[in-house]
């Protein structure tokens, strides 16, 4: 017997009739004498709904009631899944994030798990009852006001809250369930080629998640690896073997490059004529991480007269209008000239743990993009990955020549 969460994404409950297929896998993992959790986001295109809703009354909106409003479709998803469940006979119940409770910090629209308590889940599980757990959601409560509102924890959420979950239960295993079966080589839905990966460690699914592959949260990856939980990402809906995270000494293929990944959710902001002296970036960017806007790839320009030179950064697409804002504000104290936004980029990357052994892995990237004359405007690199920020309309070219410049392609 063994003790499972089990998370489904929303193509897995996009309607009544998935919803019926996924209560009949989990009675099957019920049935087997295991003691099951269930977490489920909301149905497909549901979020994107309430979050335009949102966005229609007011781009620049209290995100504490965006919390409100976007976390509705997981209450509906867990209840509906629920009930498909006690129609097959299994004692199940649907639980909110505040009825558990799951508590968070306050930074809502991507609030972070503090603390779980899942002691009476536990007991109910022991009991025979399967929770069915509304994914995405927690109680901000640590503020001062400790007022108790709904936070929700960024898109994709669900899968932190799967692990976070598994982590609390010292659940056996957490298995993700989803519209694609496994972790590939890159996003399938791009790269015909791409190969399913049987085993990735977690720095390598860390590195994957946080550069754009969606198939699982960065945090879910962050908690996964601190908390031990296994963790495994399968199809909802063919039985095969999905991928392992492991670490990595249990995986057995070690390749210098195992993923290409691309992120669009990537905005470009260049301050041009900023004064070139001491402390100019932190007046710059500590307003920004005041503001909860994390500033990814950064380049400075060499000043030509001494005096002023050019800084460019990227932050996520969301945040580009809070971010403009905060600038817009600062202009006199940093005192640029000039405040230029461009929406039309996306950051390519490249990883792999082989990579801290090899040499050439960044020259081969350049060249295949070279070659396909798509030009490189930022580049970062850490030991594991090399990303690089290019215009939008090369995604696709970009992440096909880079999968097969690196031989990840399948025959
Ligand atoms: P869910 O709704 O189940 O949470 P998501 O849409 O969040 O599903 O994540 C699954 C999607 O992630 C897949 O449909 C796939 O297009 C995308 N994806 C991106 N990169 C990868 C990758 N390297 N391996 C697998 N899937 C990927
Ligand atoms: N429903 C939320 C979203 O679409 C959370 C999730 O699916 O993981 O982002
Ligand atoms: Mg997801």
């Amino acid at each position: 017997m063994a003790r499972i969460v089990q998370k489904f994404g929303g193509t897995s409950v996009r309607d009544i009739a998935h919803i019926r297929r996924v209560a009949e896998r989990v009675a099957a993992e019920a049935r087997a004498g295991n003691e099951v959790a269930v977490v489920v986001s909301a149905m497909a295109g549901e979020t994107n709904r309430l979050v335009d809703l949102c966005t229609e009354i007011s781009p620049l909106h209290d995100t504490r009631e965006y919390d409100s409003i976007v976390a509705a479709g997981e209450q509906v998803s867990s209840g509906l899944l629920a009930l498909a469940l006690q129609q097959l006979g299994v004692t199940a119940r649907s639980w909110l994030g505040w009825q558990i409770p799951v508590l968070t910090d306050e930074m809502h629209g991507k609030a972070r798990i503090t603390s779980i308590d899942a002691t009476e889940l536990r007991q109910r599980m022991t009991a025979g009852e399967v929770p069915v757990i509304a994914g995405f959601q927690g109680l901000a409560c640590g503020g001062p006001s400790r007022h108790g509102r709904i936070a929700t924890l960024g898109r994709g959420g669900s899968d932190t809250s799967a692990v976070a979950m598994a982590a609390a239960l010292q659940a056996d295993r957490c298995d993700i369930y989803t519209d694609v079966d496994g972790v590939y080589t890159a996003d399938p839905r791009i790269v015909r080629r791409a190969r399913k990966l049987q085993a990735i460690t977690y720095e390598e699914m860390l590195e994957m998640a946080s550069l754009g592959a969606k198939v699982l949260q960065t945090r879910s990856v962050e908690m996964a690896m601190k908390h031990r939980v296994r963790l495994q990402v399968l199809s909802s809906f063919a039985d095969v073997p999905g991928t392992l995270i492991v670490d990595e000494d249990e995986k057995v293929e070690q390749e210098v490059v195992s993923g290409i990944t691309y992120s669009r959710d990537e905005a470009k902001v260049t301050l041009i004529g900023v004064p070139d002296r001491p402390g100019i970036a932190a007046t710059i960017f500590g307003p920004l991480a005041d503001a909860g806007i994390n500033v990814d790839m950064i380049v400075q320009n060499v000043s030509e007269d001494g005096r002023t030179t050019d800084m460019t950064f990227t932050v996520p697409h969301s945040d580009l209008a809070r971010a403009t804002d905060a600038l817009t504000a600062l202009s006199e104290t940093i005192g640029y000239a000039r405040l230029v936004p461009d929406e039309n980029v996306v950051k390519i990357s490249v990883i792999g743990m082989g990579m801290r052994s090899h040499a050439g892995v960044a020259q081969r990237m350049f060249k295949a993009l070279a070659e396909n004359a798509i030009n490189i405007q930022v580049i970062s690199t850490s030991e594991i990955k090399i990303s690089v920020l290019v215009a939008e309309q090369y995604t696709e070219l970009a992440v096909r020549t880079l999968h097969s410049a690196y031989g990840l392609d399948h025959l």
